[in-house]
C-alpha cells in the first residue's frame, strides 16, 4: 500500500504557512479510501472552571505544523502506511451542550459507517461520551485506557448528568466500557472525599495515580496494561491535563504532580500491538496557553497515538 496523502513538508513550504488541517495533511470531505480521519470538535460549555477549549483544534493544528512524518526514536512512519486526512471539526451547538452531544454522536455514527479509525480534537472531555456511544455501537463495550488527572466519575455536576466530569460513570452504567479494561492513568490532586477514586475501583476500573508513578518509566506499566487487553477493541482518551502543568499549562483544570512528557510518550509507545479502533486529545485550553507549549504537546501527543495505530509501518 502506498497512501497518497502526505503532510506538506517543511522543505517545501514554509512551516508558518500553509493549511491549517493537522500537520498540513490533505484535507478531506469523503471519508471513503481513508484509514484515519482527524478531526476537531471545537466545544468548551461542558467543562466546570477555565473555558478556552473551543479553541483547542485551531490551535492544536497550528502547532502541529512543527510535526515531520517520522518518528526518530520508534521508527514509525505512519503516513507511509495509512491513509489519513483531516475532515475539518463537527458543526456543534454551541449554545447548546446536550445538542452537541447528539451531535457528535450522530457525526460518529456517520463517520464509523466507513472503516476509519476516528482520532478526535477536542474539546473539553464531555466530547468522549457520545464517541463512546457511537464507538460502543460499533464494536461492543470497549477497552478504555484514559489518561488524566481526574476520573471524571462524578455522578452529577451542577444538577447536570453529562459534563466532562462525568463521562466515565456514564460510560460504565451505559455498558459503553469494559470496566474490567478500564485503566485510568495520571489521577491525582484534591477530592471531596476517599470515594471519589475508590468507587470506581469497586466497578473494576484500574486506577494508577500519579504520585505512584513519579519518578519511574511508564514503560512497564504500558506493556502491562497491553498484555491485559490483550485483541479486545480498544479507546483512548488522552487528557492533556494528566501532564503537569509545567508541560501542559493550557488547560481548564490543572493539577501539580503530574506525569512528565517522556512519561507520556514511554506509555503510548507501549501501547503499539493495540486494536485502536478510536483516540481523542482533550482539554487542551489555548487561551491558558501562552507559549504554545500545551497545543504543541497535544500535538505530538496525536503522532505518537497515530504512531501505534494497527498497520502503521516501520522503518
Ligand atoms: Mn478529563
Ligand atoms: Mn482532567
Amino acid at each position: 500500500m502506498n497512501p497518497s496523502n502526505q503532510p506538506i513538508s517543511g522543505n517545501d513550504l514554509a512551516r508558518f504557512s500553509g493549511p491549517n488541517t493537522f500537520m498540513r495533511l490533505p484535507h478531506a470531505g469523503d471519508l471513503s479510501g481513508l484509514d484515519v480521519a482527524i478531526l476537531g470538535i471545537p466545544l468548551d460549555i461542558g467543562t466546570s472552571c477555565r473555558s478556552g477549549t473551543r479553541f483547542g483544534p485551531k490551535q492544536v493544528r497550528s502547532e502541529s505544523a512543527m510535526l515531520r512524518p517520522y518518528n526518530l526514536a520508534t521508527g514509525a512512519a505512519p503516513f507511509d502506511s495509512l491513509q489519513v486526512a483531516d475532515i475539518g471539526d463537527l458543526a456543534i451547538n454551541t449554545f447548546s451542550l446536550s445538542k452537541s452531544l447528539s451531535i457528535i454522536k450522530d457525526s460518529y455514527d456517520a463517520i464509523l459507517k466507513h472503516d476509519v479509525t476516528p482520532l478526535a480534537i477536542g474539546g473539553d472531555h464531555s466530547i468522549t461520551l457520545p464517541i463512546l456511544r457511537a464507538m460502543a455501537r460499533q464494536h461492543g463495550p470497549l477497552a478504555l485506557i484514559h489518561i488524566d488527572a481526574h476520573a471524571d466519575v462524578n455522578d452529577e455536576m451542577f444538577g447536570e448528568r453529562e459534563t466532562h466530569g462525568t463521562v466515565f460513570r456514564r460510560a460504565y452504567e451505559e455498558e459503553l466500557i469494559n470496566p474490567y479494561k478500564t485503566y485510568q492513568i495520571g489521577l491525582r490532586g484534591t477530592g471531596y472525599g476517599a470515594d471519589d477514586f475508590t468507587e470506581a475501583a469497586a466497578w473494576g476500573f484500574q486506577q494508577f495515580p500519579a504520585h505512584e508513578l513519579w519518578h519511574r518509566s511508564l514503560a512497564a506499566l504500558g506493556a502491562g496494561i497491553r498484555t491485559d487487553i490483550g485483541d479486545a477493541p480498544v479507546y483512548l482518551t488522552y487528557d492533556i491535563d494528566s501532564l503537569d502543568p509545567a508541560y501542559a499549562p493550557g488547560t481548564g483544570t490543572p493539577e501539580i504532580g503530574g506525569l512528565t512528557t517522556p512519561q507520556a510518550m514511554e506509555l503510548l509507545r507501549a501501547f503499539k500491538g493495540l486494536n485502536i479502533v478510536g483516540a481523542d486529545l482533550v482539554e487542551v485550553s489555548p487561551p491558558y496557553d501562552t507559549s504554545g507549549n500545551t497545543a504543541l504537546t497535544g500535538a505530538n501527543i496525536l503522532f505518537e497515538i497515530l504512531s501505534v495505530l494497527p498497520g502503521v509501518a516501520y522503518r
